[in-house]
């Protein structure tokens, strides 16, 4: 059963008769006292409760604040409950009176928990987001602004003797099977000479003979499809090869840690890596509002759900968001295609691979009217076979003749091949011309600069509000984080642009 807030009910205590110098009007803690019930509302949470049985409880609006300044804080769960109880700012922010105890932490875990299985993570955020709209500050003809960090996982990265032992333990307790070394993997890490090869072969050996007993034990039961079997399967495909042996190289999307199995490792650079997810973030150009939040694979490219990342506010906003402003990443040909395929204009560089010892493609003149490509030394070829892209789709490959590249100055700087230049055309090569095209007016010039707003916001998420670092195991967890920090965000944003908007109707 829900419990309300008894907006009537006079406080115990009143920071503001007692103490006024201890309040600072333009802080966090002040707005959220002022206004924290214009977001955060018992009856939106209703469908966590049963409608007439139970226990009074907690009134969700306290809870929902609690999760919004420990985001502001960026406070762990212990840390949050300890404020709620001590922390006078805390006390002042949610209405509370001085001798509220607060509640268990074990309260916030389970309210997350039951806010992601009813779909209920989004409530604070959109309402702020609605607030917003209703006075006109955000509407689908703005433009929006995206752009992608990384977050360290939740869970410690696993090298494959860890993987494998870590999903025997847990595929065990689907498949009736004692392996030979099932007490030693209970003890943790096992007791060898790591340093000595011939031993962690054969301990590896030893794990790989146990993991396929276990697998053979799931075949033909319902064990088999058994998420905690699979991922013992996907383990050992991952990382084993024939001759149980640990491949070399990574395989592509590879599991790193059995703890949180949607960890990959990611790339911030060329030479520098991360373990854990993506967060996508939006924002609205002119308010610098987060108009939206997600969370993506490590591994994904930039442009990932970007078409998701607007779609997904069309409710709110009254429409589907008309234009996205990103980097290079968003700007690919096929994220292009998407989006225009999504009634959504982007608004991108086209990524130049050029370099000045060598040619790219950018480098030549693609005509695609005249059906015809003019190489950096001026000459044009017409001829061209089909191959294949990455995704198995047709597309034209021009070719310059063999004689002619092999003879020309350029060679060095155009082609290592002695068989003549070729040129693959993008599967969307209509689109890349048209967007280098665009890229040189005066408007795009003017505007594609305002683009860099958004890594103040990203920054503020990832450093000042803690994004940088995944609180929980999972995608869809992390993402929870995401939107309760955007919320903070934004309302301290509405609070500093818009105050008007935060005054309860009335
Ligand atoms: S190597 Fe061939 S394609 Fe390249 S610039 Fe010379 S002639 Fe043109």
């Amino acid at each position: 059963m829900i419990t309300k807030r008894n907006s009537t009910q006079s406080l115990f205590f009143d920071l503001e008769c007692i103490a006024p110098d201890l309040l600072n009007n333009d802080s966090f803690y002040s707005r959220m006292h002022a206004y924290g019930d214009v977001f955060l509302k018992d009856e939106d949470y209703a469908p966590l409760y049963s409608p007439d049985t139970g226990r009074p409880g907690i009134p969700p609006s306290i809870i929902a604040g609690v999760l919004i300044l420990q985001r502001n804080d960026e406070v762990s769960d212990y840390e949050a409950i300890e404020k709620l109880k001590y922390d006078l700012r805390w006390k002042y922010a949610l209405n509370l009176p001085l001798d509220y105890e607060g509640f268990d932490r074990t309260v916030l875990v389970k309210f997350r928990s039951k806010l992601i299985a009813a779909g209920l993570e989004r409530v604070s955020f959109d309402n702020l987001m609605k607030l917003a709209v209703e006075a006109k500050i955000l509407s689908p003809e703005n433009i929006q602004l995206a752009d992608t960090s990384h977050i360290l996982g939740a869970a410690a990265v696993q090298d494959t003797y860890q993987l494998i032992r870590s999903a025997i333990l847990g595929a065990l307790k689907q498949v009736d099977v004692k392996p030979a070394n099932l007490e030693k993997y209970r003890e943790g890490k096992a007791d060898i000479d790591w340093e000595d090869r011939c031993q962690r072969a054969g301990h590896l050996k030893e794990l790989v003979a146990d993991a396929r007993e276990v697998l053979n034990a799931a075949e033909d039961t319902e064990a088999k499809d058994h998420e905690a079997v699979k991922l013992l399967r996907d383990i050992l495909s991952q990382d084993i090869n024939d001759k149980d042996e640990i491949i070399k190289g990574t395989a592509k999307d590879r599991i790193i840690s059995t703890n949180d199995t949607e960890m990959r490792h990611g790339r911030k650079s060329s030479s520098k890596r991360f373990d854990g997810h993506k967060a996508q973030i939006a924002e609205d150009l002119e308010s610098e509002l987060i108009t939206n939040v997600d969370v993506i694979p490590g591994n994904a490219h930039d442009s990932t759900g970007s078409v998701e990342l607007m779609t997904e506010q069309e409710d709110i906003l009254g429409g589907r968001p008309r234009t996205l402003m990103g980097d290079g990443a968003y700007g690919t040909a096929d994220n292009r295609a998407d989006m225009e395929e999504a009634g959504i204009e982007i608004i991108s560089k086209v990524r130049d691979d050029s370099s000045p010892d060598k040619y790219s493609k950018s480098d030549f003149k693609i005509n695609l009217e005249q059906n015809e490509v003019t190489c950096p030394a001026g000459h044009i070829t017409t001829k061209y076979s089909y191959g294949k892209d990455n995704k198995k789709r047709r597309v034209r490959i021009y070719k310059f003749k063999a004689g002619l590249c092999n003879e020309c100055p350029h060679k060095d700087k155009c082609t290592k091949s002695g068989k003549g230049k070729a040129i693959t055309l993008n599967y969307h090569e209509a689109k890349l011309q048209k967007a280098r095209q665009d890229q040189q007016s005066d408007e795009f010039k003017a505007l594609y600069p305002r683009r860099s707003t958004i890594e103040r916001k990203v920054a503020e998420m990832m450093h000042r509000h803690g994004c940088r670092q995944a609180r929980w195991i999972g995608r869809v967890k992390t993402k929870l984080q995401l939107l309760l920090a955007a919320a903070a965000v934004n309302f301290k944003r509405l609070g500093k642009i818009a105050p008007q908007v935060l005054v309860p109707a009335g």
